[in-house]
């Protein structure tokens, strides 16, 4: 009905399309007619799934949905265990971006009495969750849907403190880190009383509403190009959060440490022991990654490009007109490398094992594979084909 209306389709021929839909749904304000995309007022609907799992404590119907999905530590952001309509949702709003940023991004706890915002999987201290701020802490959890009160507790006069459940040492550099940080956290947060309430950071008021997912929708259209962190979708949430942590140069470096007066033995890169670790150097300068972008441009068939920091890095898949999908893969490839070559140094510096280039590469190609395959509509990648060239099937 609403193209009939606005494209005065007539039943002999389509007519005159006299305004593009992306016009027509453009907002007011940026010129358009302001009306509403199905797809958005769909996925807006969706949405208001979350913000109500999440605010509706009592409702029965999550008494249900929890006692089908939950009890296992494998879910983040809702509880999702068996397949059915409600999988359905959480799949589709784990993947749902609302102007640059994931939907659980928009929804905050705010403590109360700490018993319903869960500790490690919420977003209640600082802007994502404290799984993917401290996961080195949240790798030694036992209790991975443990509630904030779980964790921590008020501490006399003082403030607050761990709680005597809280059983994770402090092992490596980066988890004395992050207990640093922890730390801080303590600090900076208390019980308020009262029940836990949830923020929907899209609107002033705090409060869900259709009209404001909408309104985000429109404007990641317009504003896709205005900062260089990109989500690619096909690649898992904490690769992600990795690229915009690294963005933000919030990466553990040794030259991030030292810089944070942690007392680290040796500033040198791990890959290459020639140059103080910074991530512009990890990521961009260092020889030992150069060589393993150099084996990954090769491979996705493109020239070496000249680049002289992460941010410059991070704009290369938008540049040419290529296709939208070529970009995305470039873009999740990209991710991946960073991803890989910081897992590698990862693993020198707390297992003291090196690994050569061409394993790195390897390694970029088989989890770019796995994830592309796995969570995109490319069901049919080949694997040899793959190792070829990873542009092949578009
Ligand atoms: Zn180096």
């Amino acid at each position: 009905m609403m193209r009939h209306f606005l494209w005065c389709g007539s039943k002999e021929g389509r007519g005159l399309h006299w305004v593009s839909w992306e016009i027509v749904t453009t907002p007011k304000k940026v010129g358009g007619l302001g009306i509403s995309k199905i797809e958005d007022i769909n996925s807006a609907l969706l949405a208001k799934w979350a913000w109500r799992y999440k605010t509706d404590i009592d409702g029965m119907w999550r008494k249900v949905v929890l006692s089908i999905h939950g009890g296992r530590n494998r879910w983040t952001f809702l509880p999702v265990k068996v397949a059915g309509c409600w999988k359905k949702i959480v799949v589709f709003l784990d993947k749902l971006v609302l102007n640059g940023k994931g939907l659980k991004f928009w929804i905050k706890g705010k403590i109360g009495n700490g018993e319903n915002i869960l500790f490690w999987k919420d977003i209640w201290y600082g802007c994502v969750p404290l799984m993917d701020r401290w996961p080195g802490l949240y790798s030694k959890e036992v209790i991975r849907n443990c509630v904030v009160r779980d964790r921590i507790q008020p501490d006399g006069s003082e403030g607050m403190g761990l709680n005597n459940n809280w059983r994770i040492e402090a092992t490596t550099v980066e988890s004395i880190s992050e207990m640093q940080d922890v730390q801080e956290m303590l600090s900076k947060v208390c019980f308020s009383g009262g029940k836990d309430n949830w923020v929907w950071e899209a609107d002033s008021s705090g409060v869900f509403s259709l009209a404001s997912v909408k309104k985000l929708l429109q404007l990641g259209r317009n504003l896709q190009s205005n900062n260089e962190m990109r989500w690619a979708l096909w690649v898992p949430i904490k690769v992600n959060i990795f690229m915009w942590r690294l963005e933000k140069d919030r990466i553990p470096t040794r030259l991030a440490l030292l810089k944070g007066n942690i007392s680290i033995p040796d500033s040198s890169c791990p890959l290459c022991e020639a140059t103080p670790e910074s991530a512009g150097h990890l990521f961009v300068d260092c020889g030992y990654s150069f060589g393993v972008w150099q084996a990954v441009w090769s491979w996705c068939r493109i020239a070496q490009p000249m680049v002289s920091n992460i941010h410059e890095m991070m704009k290369l898949p938008r540049l040419g007109k290529q296709k939208k999908w070529y970009k995305r893969i470039l873009r999740g490839i990209l991710m991946i490398v960073c991803w890989a070559i910081w897992k590698t140094r990862n693993k020198k510096v707390f297992e003291g094992s090196s690994s050569k280039v061409v394993e790195v590469v390897a390694l970029v190609k088989s989890l770019s594979f796995f994830w592309l395959k796995n969570r995109s509509n490319f069901k049919r990648l080949e694997w040899k084909d793959w190792l070829v060239n990873p542009i092949y099937i578009l």
